[in-house]
């Protein structure tokens, strides 16, 4: 096996290497299928483009956007697109790939693709967001659509990005298109519970693994990393069956209390003051605290890598429920599972959002919308069951739960790789 020339896979530690680390774990299970291994290891188009745009003083910015396909083999491709200062190729093209596998994984018939946008939001007005957002969608026009890769939001994205990305769409092919992307407003064809949807998902299986572990939910003691979209629906759900929200941190501070914070509060706090810093009621601990107190459940949240082994050293968890993409770094999990502290990965614990993706996507296709309670049931339903496939295939192998799902996911694409052969 050759090197990418480009190889990002070369910077240690980097989201690209773990994916590769994480892949080379599944061949064993693979049989005949491992010849289409490569396949994987190898996005099969990445799109780097320029997005130049006027600022409100006049002056001409220029952003590195990227689009990257990791995979059509099971259908079009499927993922957010996120916004971030230390975005880079190496690390859409990793996001991208565990899209192929979260997919799969759940057997949603999607590849696997994500973008985004060098830039720090923050930094940004409404304006040139809107400008940002519109010249990188008229960039990437030339590889989605809703037959063939439909974006949806990530972190630093949501729903009116999504608007300015449909309607530029839209504009540039002369018809209103829904389906290019999804995690729209609800008035643009948007679904119920989309919001909520990643969150609701940990939750749920969350929940799933620890009535298989005997671990009760009421009372459970819960620390949670990052308090956005996934972070803070996770949060609410937890404290709403009798869970302990007990420490919550993001890029703003750390926050304590012993015997739950109240979540709506924070939640307030958050929209008011844009971080947990500084939320009465409870105490201020430091950065490095969070990963050495004692929880039942650890949910990270926020972004790739946080994990690594000195830290997996000090967790004092029973589990790591993964709703960031790609938190946990590969000699933090080998740690990891060493200890006995179960990991529910990303691909299957984050899974939900897309998932109701999947279902705004059908319905903009049908026209016809479903009710919140459908989508929740149906939510649910597909997770439970991806859920209970991974976890029966890890105890048949005796192998970690990411592997497991790695199997499951690799054997449906590689298995329709063979099938649709090589063209030409
Ligand atoms: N950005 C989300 C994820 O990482 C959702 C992607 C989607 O809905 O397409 O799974």
């Amino acid at each position: 096996m050759t090197a990418l020339s480009y190889a990002p896979g070369t910077v240690p530690g980097g989201p690209w290497a773990t994916y590769l680390d994480q892949v080379e774990r599944v061949r064993p299970y693979l049989g005949p299928l491992d010849r289409w291994i490569e396949t994987l290891r190898r996005p099969k188009r990445c799109l780097v483009v320029d997005v130049p745009i006027e600022m409100d003083d006049g002056r001409v910015a220029h952003f590195e956007g990227f689009r990257v396909q990791h995979s059509l083999t099971r259908g079009p491709g499927k993922g957010g697109v996120r916004y971030h200062p230390d975005v880079t190729l190496e690390e859409v093209m990793a996001l991208a790939a565990w899209m192929t596998i979260k997919n799969a994984a759940v057997n949603l018939p999607y590849g696997g693709a994500k973008g985004g946008v060098r830039c720090d939001p923050s930094a940004l007005s409404m304006k040139e967001l809107e400008r940002v957002t519109r010249r990188y969608t008229s960039e990437i026009g030339l590889v989605i659509g809703p037959q063939v890769d439909i974006p949806a939001p990530d972190v630093n994205t949501n729903a009116q990005v999504m608007a300015w990305m449909m309607d530029t769409y839209s504009m540039n092919v002369g018809a209103t298109a829904t389906g290019v992307v999804t995690g729209k407003p609800i008035a643009l064809g948007g679904s119920l519970g989309r919001v909520k949807a990643t969150g609701r998902g940990v939750f749920v299986v969350g929940r799933e693994a620890a009535r298989r572990t005997g671990q009760p939910i009421e009372g459970a003691r819960v620390a949670i990393q990052g308090f956005g979209n996934v972070g803070s629906a996770a949060a609410e759900l937890y404290a709403a069956h009798g869970a302990k929200v007990i420490a919550v941190q993001d890029s703003s501070g750390t926050v304590l209390d012993e015997h739950g914070l109240d979540v709506r509060a924070l939640a307030a706090h958050v929209e008011a003051r844009g971080g947990v810093a500084g939320f009465a009621g409870a105490d201020a601990i430091g950065a490095e605290d969070f990963w050495r107190m004692e929880s039942d459940v650890l949910i990270p949240a926020a972004l790739e890598g946080v994990l690594n082994a000195e830290r997996a050293r000090a967790l004092r968890t029973r589990m790591v429920l993964e709703g960031a993409n790609g938190p946990t770094l590969p000699e933090a999990d080998a740690i990891l599972n060493e200890r006995g502290i179960l990991v529910v990965p990303d691909v299957i614990a984050n899974a939900g959002g897309v998932t109701v993706s999947y279902f705004e996507w059908v319905q903009d296709f049908s026209s016809f919308f479903w009710t919140e309670e459908e989508i929740n049931a149906r939510l649910d339903k597909i997770l439970i069951g991806a859920f209970g496939r991974v976890w029966s295939d890890s105890e048949k192998h005796r192998i970690a739960l990411r592997t497991a799902a790695f199997v499951v996911a690799c054997e449906r694409v590689l298995s329709a790789r063979e099938l649709r052969g090589l063209y030409p």
